[in-house]
């Protein structure tokens, strides 16, 4: 038995059979069909398409769509199982997951309205098509409202003009093929003195003037999910691609970004729980000065301390997941928390784990080198540690 099957029999608040089912079977797929692959795309720096695609049978891609439009009607702790699972063997591959069925596919089940769930939720729910969203732009991450990709009214249409960056499964291979379906935030024509009003789009691979820039290659980590610059140059869009109202961006944003949050610190919770099975099995079989690695102190402090910080994230996370509504704002303040207490604390242990193994922790073989290149990003993307704190400290004042 593993040291995480162990941990498992301590399973959190009495899962629901649902939720105990779930966790079995992406436990399975992720032993059968993700471990055997993943040292392999991460070193090719490829995202594996099919074996994504199979995530949509399994009713993985639409976990927290209505059964209507072709999902699961799961619940946010549904998505952190799902993220924590795929997670604990391989983390970019759980990005591109997290790209597709939280940036772009949950954002559309609770912000569109019912012809446009209806027209695109069923592809992204069933693996046809490849979802991505995109906000981050060359000169404007964390200040997200001084983005400078426009969308101006013309007629019924809508004309989109520049370029977002760093987007995940934006581009889907190595030969520039644009996601299928791209949830997109730009501003409105910023007129003299008034506050910039960003409203949201749907674009789709077929529309014109929509490109992919470059591919962002030699990612310190997260390989084996791509990442693009998108271009837009005079793309036209009928009205219909509006999600909402015009300048109804931010609620959008803030409602989605907190399952982000949320399922990042999930990521987190994997690769922790993998890089302490790694290093228990290993200070359980490595001999020095003739005795197991475990009976050294140091050894211990690094297992032990491990072990207990990521169990005091992992309560954290399940605790908000149980209480973070889909479809109502509200947890900002604990979904920042999360996130900026997992991102760091996986970053940590993974960083243990390579000690533990001493020379075997720095190369691929036993994972933990990859993981712990995995885990930087997770303090990064979705929201910087800075970027945390200052939410959390705004919000904490606000509440005096
Ligand atoms: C692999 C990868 C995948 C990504 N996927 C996506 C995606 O799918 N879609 C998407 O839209 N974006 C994506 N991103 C972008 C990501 O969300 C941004 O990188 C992140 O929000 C930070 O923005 P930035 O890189 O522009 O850094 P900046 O915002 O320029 O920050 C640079 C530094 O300054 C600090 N800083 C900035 N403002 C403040 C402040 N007020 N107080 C204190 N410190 C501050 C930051 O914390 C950071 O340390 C991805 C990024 C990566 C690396």
């Amino acid at each position: 038995m593993s040291v995480q099957e162990a941990w498992m029999k301590y399973d959190l608040y009495n899962p629901s059979d649902e939720h105990a089912i779930l966790r079995r079977s992406i436990r399975t797929f992720a032993e059968k069909e993700l471990e055997p692959q993943a040292e392999e795309f991460n070193n090719k720096e490829q995202f594996n398409i099919p074996l994504f695609r199979k995530l949509g049978p399994l009713g993985l891609l639409g976990i927290t769509t209505p059964v209507e439009y072709g999902g699961s009607g799961l619940d946010a702790l549904a998505a952190v199982i799902a993220h924590e699972e795929l997670s604990a063997v391989d983390p970019a591959f759980a990005l591109a997951y997290l790209a597709h069925a939280m940036l772009c596919v949950n954002n559309i089940a609770v912000n569109a309205d019912d012809a446009q769930k209806k027209r695109y939720l069923p592809k992204l729910c069933s693996g046809e098509w490849i979802g991505a969203m995109g906000l981050s732009e060359p000169g404007a991450g964390t200040d997200v409202l001084s983005m400078s990709t426009t969308a101006k009214k013309s007629g019924a249409s809508y004309i989109l003009n520049g370029r977002k960056l760093w987007i995940t499964n934006g581009t889907v291979d190595d030969a520039g093929t644009p996601c299928d379906c791209l949830l997109l935030y730009a501003a409105a024509e910023r007129k003299e003195g008034e506050r910039t009003k960003i409203s949201t789009f749907i674009v789709t691979a077929e529309d014109k003037g929509f490109s992919v820039g470059q591919k962002i290659r030699n990612k310190l980590g997260m390989r084996a999910s791509t990442t693009a610059e998108l271009c837009f140059d005079d793309c036209s869009l009928p009205a219909e691609r509006l999600l909402g109202a015009e300048g109804e961006a931010i609620t959008h944003m803030m409602r989605n970004l907190e399952i982000e949050r949320l399922t990042l610190a999930a990521m987190a919770l994997g690769i922790a729980r993998r890089c302490i099975d790694v290093m228990c099995k290993y200070a359980n079989e490595r001999q020095a000065f003739g005795k197991k690695l475990h009976a050294f102190g140091q050894i211990q402090a690094h297992i032990a301390n491990s072990y207990a910080e990521f169990n005091a994230a992992r309560a954290y996370v399940y605790d908000t997941a149980r209480r973070l509504d889909l479809n109502k704002p509200g947890n900002r303040l604990a979904s920042d928390a999360v996130k900026l207490i997992a991102a760091p604390m996986a970053k940590t242990v993974a960083d243990r784990a390579i000690q533990v193994l001493g020379g075997y922790g720095y190369v691929g073989e036993y994972t933990v080198e990859r993981l712990w290149r995995d885990a930087k990003l997770l303090e990064i993307g979705g929201g910087t540690n800075e970027a945390h704190q200052k939410n959390i400290t705004s919000d904490l004042m606000r509440a005096l």
